[in-house]
């Protein structure tokens, strides 16, 4: 990979100074905070919330000391001379079982996997392992102290921290929580994101006198990828490229969402309202970024709530929602400031590439090697679908040869 040093990111194009992505980044990670509600829920429901404080166990997993096998238990003292035999308890105690006698030393007792330890066993030989004669087991293996059971809390002590401050909850958390005694956390609130489509040319449905116009894709694109994520979208609809629609819109939305994510009219040309919106009464931050796809991306607040304003393009919006939307909202979530997972894999393709700005690639891996799509066109809705991740080419790089490894964003560590 050929890399030129530049300096300044003013080339992009000539006149306008256009702001790294990092630095866009470092400045909405620095000046955004998490919403601070939470709300307390039932372990069970908890799929994807974010805790708002750290877990302690209310109980050891696990609770007792029990057997990891079906076999005979004993105490390890009994075999202590060699000796292999042992005499064989007439009870049996099963999983659950409150097993009140004791078991003396020189004897062992039957017991199954799961259940408790009683007094007098300490030791558990597998049942494959033992030869019954009579009244009596004979071992035929040597056995540790201690060997095929499980300690009280050797998994988790009571007590201990089970999960962070910020943990995304996952199905297997909710069975380590379920078994350490926890019924209900604090988390919190799901994060509340408005959806809103802008542009006249906008349908929901093809009919005949509508063949000029352009079906809404991105509103149910970016309502599914705030599912993904575990979020709660609201749809705010679609509106017409008129001023007011929207600033009644933005109204409305900043009263009822935490963050909102618009798509098209994000520049800040003629007929650009949501941008001009953003630029004159929304206190925008930016909206020259140095990256393709992804001019123009606004990023504004709106009577304080953070607006994303994407490009219409649905792939630049797409890809501007991996790279902005996802870090941001797991930063305002409680979740944290989340980086995209990624890995070098060596190029399937060549490219030129211009210096100073970011860009993404619609790419799959196959074979050990990253190919890219045949278009970089951002109206081509088809590469989102055939693409696995992004390949991200950072600002000084110029060109990638064949076999030059390059930085892959899987989708699936996004979504
Ligand atoms: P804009 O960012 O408004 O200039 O739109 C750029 C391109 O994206 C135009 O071709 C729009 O028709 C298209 N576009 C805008 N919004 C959407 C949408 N919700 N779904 C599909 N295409 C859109
Ligand atoms: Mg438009």
């Amino acid at each position: 990979m050929t890399k030129q040093p530049h300096k300044s990111l003013a080339v992009f194009p000539n006149g306008v100074s256009w702001t790294p992505v990092d630095e866009a980044l470092e400045h909405l990670r620095l000046s955004l905070k998490p919403i601070l509600d939470f709300e307390f829920i039932n372990v069970s429901d908890s799929l994807d919330y974010i805790l708002y404080e750290d877990i302690l166990a209310n109980r050891s997993n696990p609770p007792v000391g029990n057997t990891a096998v079906d076999g005979f238990g004993f105490a390890h003292q009994s075999i202590k001379n060699k000796n292999k035999k042992l005499n064989l308890c007439v009870d049996r105690i099963a999983a659950g079982d409150s097993y009140q006698g004791i078991v003396p030393q020189g004897s062992a007792i039957k017991i199954l996997t799961g259940a408790e330890l009683p007094r007098g066993v300490d030791t558990v030989v597998l049942q494959e392992e033992v030869t019954i004669e009579n009244d009596n087991i004979i071992l035929n293996t040597d056995l540790k102290r201690g060997e095929n059971t499980r300690k009280v809390g050797e998994d988790i002590e009571k007590g201990k921290c089970v999960l962070t401050k910020g943990s995304r909850i996952r199905a297997q958390d909710i069975a380590l929580l379920i078994a350490t005694g926890i019924n209900q956390i604090k988390v919190y609130l799901l994060l509340k994101i408005g959806i809103l489509s802008t542009g006249n040319e906008l349908i929901h449905k093809v009919s005949n006198k509508d063949s000029n116009k352009t079906l809404d894709a991105n509103r149910p694109m970016l309502m599914n990828i705030v599912k993904k994520w575990g979020y709660q979208s609201i749809d705010l609809g679609n509106v017409n490229d008129n001023k007011t629609e929207i600033k009644t819109k933005l109204n409305i939305a900043s009263e009822i969402c935490d963050i909102i994510f618009t798509s098209g009219g994000a520049s800040t040309g003629d007929e650009d309202y949501v941008g001009r919106l953003l630029k004159s009464d929304g206190n925008l931050y930016n909206w020259r970024i140095a990256m393709k796809p992804g001019r123009p991306l606004a990023l504004a607040k709106w009577n304080e709530t953070p607006v994303i304003g994407l490009p219409g393009n649905p792939v630049a919006a797409f890809v501007c929602t991996i790279v902005f939307g996802r870090p941001i909202c797991g930063l305002l979530s409680g979740e944290g400031w989340l980086k995209p997972n990624s890995f070098q894999v060596p190029a399937a393709f060549s490219k030129n590439k211009k210096i100073g700005r970011r860009e993404y690639l619609r790419a799959r891996v196959k074979n050990g090697k990253v190919e890219i799509f045949h278009s970089e066109g951002s109206g081509r809705i088809s590469s989102l679908s055939w693409a696995d991740g992004l390949v991200e080419l950072r600002e000084e790089t110029s060109k990638v040869n064949l076999g030059d490894l390059v930085k892959y964003i899987p989708f699936n560590g996004v979504f």
